[in-house]
């Protein structure tokens, strides 16, 4: 059933789309185009982030759109602020649904939708493996990374065929315009949508209300994905916004606190960081003393490459060394060891 919690402001609705792990649901949106006054065909719809492709998902949409006297191909447009299957994984079934619309992405987002949901699936998941191995993750855990990506596969199929989208062009819906702003850091090719007259910004996951976006190393990706991040953060203080459509969670309008507050966040953990490598330690390590043990192996991916893009950035800041051992595992540490 949709969700009682699905929010109207004005041509705007944010529906609630279910997920099966702990953030519980994504935001999608759904614009309605402001019609001529003398129109009198169908009203049409721009949908951003469907959701991830689940029969739960499929039936909040159908019944939704149902309740709300939408038919599917009223949808004009889709747009993806980035390729995380949360956001991508319902795009091609609705693209079908749709009747072939446009499915707009990033091209960094779709070379990484492709290498993570495509042919190259499963030499992804043994890199990601062998990543996490280097840096002190047991086998038996590391060994289930490979099943846990491969499970996402049914989630973002079937593909959509993308069209792209980039920074610097503008977009026109729901009778706005809206800037797009390459916004990279949660996802390499993360697109905000940016509506300068009317204050408002759709920012998928790049800044979020209550929870702290994931900001993950992940092989053959951004080599320095929270350098990124904290660039992209202090890009979008900049902006004028005074309404944010995050993608999960409530929209809210405290959008400089809250960018402010997640830079702090990573100050503070860079920080606490720095301070707890007076000796050696792995990636793994540190990844158990804050993030703990009793993890779920999604939680594990989070934490580990969370934990890993820290030290990258401390790394490229010389703030911490590197060292390998003989079998290839890497070590942190403050102060050179020689
Ligand atoms: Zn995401």
């Amino acid at each position: 059933m949709a969700d009682e919690n699905n929010l109207n402001y004005g041509e705007i609705r944010r529906l609630k789309v279910p997920l099966p792990f702990s953030l519980r649901y994504v935001n999608s949106y759904i614009i309605r185009d402001v019609p001529a006054e003398d129109a009198d065909s169908a009203d049409r719809y721009t949908v951003i982030d469907p959701g991830l492709h689940t029969s739960d998902a499929v039936q909040v949409w159908t019944e939704t759109l149902e309740a709300w006297g939408i038919a599917f191909d009223q949808i004009r447009q889709i747009l993806l602020t980035h390729y995380h299957p949360d956001h991508y994984g319902l795009a091609g079934w609705m693209q079908q649904q749709a009747g072939g619309v446009p499915v707009r992405l990033s091209r960094l987002g779709h070379e990484h939708a492709v290498r993570l949901w495509g042919d190259g699936h499963a030499e992804y998941a043994n890199e990601l493996r062998q990543l996490y191995l280097s840096h002190g993750l047991d086998v038996s855990l590391a060994d289930l990374m490979v099943p846990h990506m491969n499970g996402f596969v049914p989630q973002v199929s079937p593909q959509p065929v993308i069209t792209y989208m980039e920074e610097g062009e503008q977009l026109t819906f729901g009778g706005r315009t809206y800037n797009l702003l390459h916004t990279p850091g949660h996802a390499w090719g993360h697109l905000c949508f940016h509506d300068e007259a009317g204050k408002t910004i759709f920012c998928g996951d790049q800044v979020l209300p209550l929870i702290t976006p994931n900001v993950s190393l992940l092989p053959g990706s951004d080599p320095n994905p929270l350098n990124s991040f904290m660039i992209s953060l202090q890009d979008l203080e900049q902006l004028d916004v005074e309404q944010a459509y995050p993608g999960h969670r409530d929209p809210f309008r405290t959008w400089h606190e809250r960018v402010r507050e997640l830079l702090t966040h990573h100050e503070e953990r860079l920080t606490y960081i720095e301070e707890h490598l007076i000796a050696p330690m792995t990636g793994y390590e540190l990844c158990r003393l804050m993030f703990g043990e009793s993890l779920t192996v999604h939680q594990l991916r989070f934490a580990m490459s969370e934990t890993l893009a820290h030290l990258v950035y401390l790394r490229e800041l010389k703030r911490v060394v590197e060292s390998q051992t003989e079998n290839g595992v890497t070590y942190f540490h403050r102060q050179p060891l020689y």
